[in-house]
């Protein structure tokens, strides 16, 4: 009887385990302030949700929170608060973009620049909803990785977009310290407005990415519209910002509309799939709120730091060092010292001058503790640490610190450090970037290159349950 009670409690246990949730996240970039009928689909969009009790996630422009409250359109704010709020640029499609305006800058001084042209507009969302933007995500393409520490001052803690500057395994990751819900390849898809009454080909997707993600222990699946997608037949910034091009606000023209049938259509076609996803048991919807509970805290416990130096000292990427997923940043702050904290990656790339094959122990350790105070002090990783005189690039030191961990001795062997991160950033400089608003063959090389820089802060997100 006992032995029958045990073996059905560990069959439901198991079959508990089985089934790990798949998280839906249904965004909306609310972007139109030109044509006022977006702001009807906005309304449309969010009641037809709420009535499924669904929640979604709505990044808002900041002139788009601005026309709202100066159209008094009440409704449409009130409709979209019974759903998260996030930010979505200031100005979104007006030149110059965040890539336009970030790519000539440093990393500093970007971020400096991010704060400067952004603050205000996530003072608008707040003050016009009430409430403090819970994500960012990038206008078209427009990337650039000087924007994560200033969206962490401005109170941001998500990055809630799709794009191919960086990515990791189609799930959510950190990066930059945020937790970044980006790059999710076979797990970002939607059903298609223009393929009839419904989108069935896009259920069958659906229901292969939940089971897909149910054998790998659960998962995110991103899905994204724009409210003015369902009533115009273009984009609104296409028809006056394309290729750089920056008309003053008197020459802004309206977008071509759809017919009302037509928009009627749209909606039923995302209310259908909402329905869909809805049958799934195991599915849960989800907001870029929710996601911050969902995923632990990217702080890790203090672990072993012989165990860390092996990790960094073969290569210098995220991984598992005693069940805690490390960032690089994360195993170089342990070995030098500090306390878990979160760190941003080098602001631009060190070379190494120290020629010689060994330092001595003594001279070591005080360029171990300077580095030590650098990071304390400026909450970021030196581009190079210096030995007397010369230098070592970040990598090499970090390196080297490891191999003098794993082997104290009176001389310090110098290491090369071999940086893993890389695969998970984009390579090409233009493809990633191509968006109709930017100029045409516009570069983001320099932007992918501090992006990489700040591959140090990467690392996978680790599902937890929702709390
Ligand atoms: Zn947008």
């Amino acid at each position: 009887m006992i032995r029958t009670f045990l073996l059905c409690l560990f069959l439901a246990t198991a079959c508990l385990q089985a089934r790990p949730p798949v998280y839906v996240v249904l965004w909306f970039d609310t972007e139109d302030y030109i044509e006022p009928a977006s702001d009807d689909a906005a309304l449309r969009i969010a009641t037809d949700l709420t009535a499924e009790g669904v929640q979604a996630t709505f990044k808002v422009v900041g002139e788009k929170a601005r026309v709202l409250e100066s159209r008094g359109r009440r409704d449409v704010i009130e409709a979209l608060s019974k759903h998260a709020i996030g930010y979505h640029s200031n100005w979104h499609s007006v030149h110059p973009t965040p890539s336009e305006y970030l790519a000539p800058l440093g990393f500093l001084e970007g971020v400096e620049e991010f704060e400067r042209r952004e603050s205000a507009g996530v003072a608008d969302v707040r003050r016009v909803f009430g409430t403090q933007p819970v994500c960012y995500g990038q206008p078209g393409s427009s990337w650039g990785p000087q924007s994560n520490p200033a969206l962490r001052k401005l109170g941001v803690p998500v990055y809630l977009d799709e794009g191919d500057q960086v990515g990791l395994n189609e799930q959510p990751f950190w990066y930059g310290g945020l937790l970044h819900v980006f790059h999710m390849g076979r797990n970002m898809f939607r059903a298609e407005l223009d393929k009839g009454a419904e989108d069935k080909a896009a259920y069958a997707t659906f229901d292969a990415a939940v089971a897909r993600l149910a054998t790998q222990g659960g998962g995110v699946i991103s899905i994204y519209y724009h409210p003015n997608e369902f009533v115009t037949t273009e984009f609104w910034d296409a028809a006056n910002f394309s290729h750089g091009a920056n008309p003053s606000r008197e020459a802004w023209v309206k977008p071509h509309r759809r017919t009302e049938a037509e928009s009627e259509r749209c909606y039923g076609v995302l209310r259908h799939f909402v329905q869909h996803m809805k049958t799934q048991a195991d599915v849960r919807f989800v907001t870029a709120k929710d996601l911050s509970g969902i995923y632990a805290s990217s702080l890790p416990p203090v672990v072993d730091n012989q165990a860390i130096a092996r990790q960094l000292h073969d290569k210098i990427v995220f991984g598992t060092v005693q069940g805690q997923t490390l960032s690089p940043a994360d195993m170089l702050v342990a070995l030098l010292g500090l306390a878990p904290q979160y760190v941003d990656g080098p602001s631009s790339a060190g070379a190494t001058t120290y020629a010689r094959p060994s330092i001595p122990a003594p001279a070591f350790e005080s360029a171990k503790r300077d580095a030590a105070d650098f990071v304390a002090r400026t909450h970021r990783l030196p581009n190079v640490v210096f030995i007397g005189a010369d230098t070592l690039s970040l990598p090499d030191f970090a390196a080297t610190l490891a191999g003098s961990i794993l082997e104290p001795g009176a001389a310090v062997r110098v290491a090369r450090g071999q940086i893993g991160f890389e695969p998970y950033f984009a390579s090409d400089p233009h493809k990633p970037f191509n968006w109709v608003i930017h100029p045409e063959g516009f570069s983001g090389a320099h932007l992918l290159e501090l992006g990489r820089l700040q591959g140090w802060t990467l690392k996978p997100a680790k599902l937890g349950e929702l709390r």
